[in-house]
């Protein structure tokens, strides 16, 4: 019997549920004030579609696969990646959130990522974020 872990979703424009952290009291209020502020946009890419978006709602649901390190048996692992805006260097770090299979590399995953449709691809300073340029060789 599979224990029931109750996880943080993000949720993409087409419906798609990523999910993102084990949810506890704290962390969807946290979030959600995190998304508030609207400081650094919250980027996830869709684990099923590789639309990146902008988060502006947490989801809590009960799921039979956990994420590391809270189910040990689950193949799903979160991965933060850096990203990269036109303009000068900013001090605030933009990423892009997902998780990936224990087999697959977020290099592989970064050649399907797109924007997702009337998404707001502008850091807060107003420049054009770029999504990360495929770099790798052929996947093996
Ligand atoms: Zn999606
Ligand atoms: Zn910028």
């Amino acid at each position: 019997m599979n224990a029931l872990y109750q996880i943080d979703h993000a949720k993409c424009p087409a419906g798609h549920l990523t999910p993102l952290q084990p949810s506890t009291s704290q962390s969807t209020a946290d979030y959600q004030r995190q998304i508030g502020t609207g400081g650094d946009p919250i980027l996830v890419v869709c684990v099923r579609c590789s639309r990146v978006y902008r988060v502006h709602e947490l989801y809590s649901y009960q799921s039979k696969r956990g994420l590391l390190p809270d189910d040990p048996t689950t193949p799903l692992r979160v991965f933060v990646e850096p990203i990269e805006c036109d303009g000068e260097p900013h001090t605030i770090p933009l990423t892009v959130r997902g998780v990936r299979n224990e087999n697959s590399k977020v290099a592989d995953l970064k050649m399907g990522w797109k924007w997702a449709e009337g998404e707001d691809s502008k850091c807060p300073f107003g420049d054009e974020i770029q999504l990360p340029q495929y770099v790798g060789g052929p996947i093996i």
